[in-house]
């Protein structure tokens, strides 16, 4: 029936026979209760331009577990106001378009998207167990709300997945992961890769006491990466104040005989030399070669601080046995650099060095979990607009649990 008022496409439907009074919670067949509260209505997906509904009785049913409550229907999940088509479209939608498209091809808040998905995806884990025949895992913590709130992530670096994530970033969180695994499956893991957090380290000692724990490259890089910064700040900080002693200028072209200001200058330059820094050589563009190159001129500490971070880099692309004869040089030539940042990170490295060496020796790359990793921080943009962390985590294990959602009405290979 099209409603002319509502322009809406109103489908008056009831469940066939055998699928009638069926509790909306466990699917058990019941004794009837009462007519509940009416006629209610699904959003269904829309019949070309218009926008269409499901129009049917919500009868309410006496379940001996679940008490009075409103009646299966075989075309949407319990509670919700949308179709289970309509839901899964969403589903599929949201991992593979942007937000706006998903909001404006549904016509639904972005809010909704997130409730959506949640409800998928707890279907889809209902039904798959990612947590059989897990061998080596790795631990890490991802910041969202800009970085106000943590989740603390585990993946599964054999099936290349994301297997778990929940709100909070401390022993009590990473402990229900274990609970969750149980005391026979913990001692199947034989290997761990996380980021030096003493709080995660504790748990696994605790709860995996057989794995090797290996530390993660990525993070042990990123350390380099925040020591050498720490170096371009201050030597930027000194060019700034030299650039204070400098005469100042008026606004416009400077006049041809106009001092030189190297101090002014020099800022300026250090300023961009940031992503030079930092990226890998193999991916700098000619303009930040030649940044470095002015560096390697113009200020020997900053570019002697680069070298390191290089230098840890290729300990982590060589290595095996050649990759901790490596990390030795590396050590010995960091403690002697007269660079305080790289002299912590030295003592850092050393007081890691247990899981450093068997992240080199188990050719523990942590390719995975950085990709993972950066797709989470990428999502967690994304979902900004969520109201609770469970919609982030559902987009995230629907985008990267391996068991990505299906849209309605199509086999696998449809
Ligand atoms: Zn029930």
């Amino acid at each position: 029936m099209f409603d002319e008022d509502e322009q809406l496409l109103i489908a008056h439907v009831r469940p066939s026979r055998t699928r009638r009074g069926r509790c909306g919670r466990c699917n058990r067949r019941c004794r009837g209760y009462d007519q509940g509260e009416g006629r209610r209505r699904w959003r269904a997906l829309d019949l070309g331009v218009i926008q269409a509904v499901l129009e049917a009785d919500a009868l309410r049913v006496s379940c001996p577990e679940h008490g009075v409550v409103v009646a299966a229907v075989p075309w949407a999940r319990h509670a919700t106001g949308h179709t289970r088509a309509f839901d899964d479209t969403v589903a599929w939608l949201a991992v593979q378009c942007s937000k706006t498209a998903v909001t404006e091809l549904m016509r639904i808040a972005w809010r909704t998207v997130g409730a959506i998905i949640t409800r998928v995806s707890a279907d889809i884990e209902a039904g798959v167990d990612r947590l059989a025949g897990l061998r080596r895992i790795g631990i890490d913590e991802i910041s969202y709300k800009r970085g106000h709130r943590y989740l603390t992530v585990v993946v599964d670096h054999d099936a290349r997945r994301l297997i778990w994530a929940a709100p909070g970033r401390d022993k009590a969180t990473l402990n229900t992961f274990f609970d969750l695994l149980g005391p026979d499956r913990c001692a199947q893991i034989t290997h761990v890769t996380a980021d030096a957090a003493d709080w995660i380290a504790s748990v696994v000692v605790a709860r995996c006491p057989e794995a090797v724990r290996c530390a993660d490259a990525f993070h042990v890089v990123a350390w380099a990466t925040d020591a050498l910064d720490q170096v371009r700040r201050q030597a930027w900080n000194d060019a700034r104040k030299l650039a204070r002693t400098e005469p100042r200028r008026r606004v416009g072209r400077p006049a041809a005989d106009a001092p030189a200001r190297p101090g002014h200058e020099r800022a300026k330059a250090l300023k961009g030399a940031r992503y030079a820094l930092w990226k890998n050589p193999e991916d700098l563009t000619p303009n930040q070669t030649g940044m470095l190159a002015w560096i390697a001129t113009t200020d020997p500490r900053l570019h002697r601080a680069y070298l390191l971070k290089e230098g840890l880099r290729h300990v982590f692309a060589v290595k095996g046995q050649a990759g901790k004869d490596a990390l030795d040089r590396w050590l010995s030539w960091a403690r002697r650099c007269q660079i305080p940042s790289f002299i912590d990170l030295a003592r850092t490295i050393t007081k890691h060095r247990g899981s450093i060496d068997a992240a080199l020796d188990n050719n523990m790359s942590n390719a995975l979990v950085e990709s993972t990793n950066t797709k989470i921080r990428l999502l967690t943009r994304i979902a900004f607009g969520f109201k609770s962390p469970e919609a982030l985590i559902a987009l995230a294990m629907l985008s990267l649990g391996g068991h990505r959602p299906q849209l309605p009405g199509r086999d696998a290979h449809g």
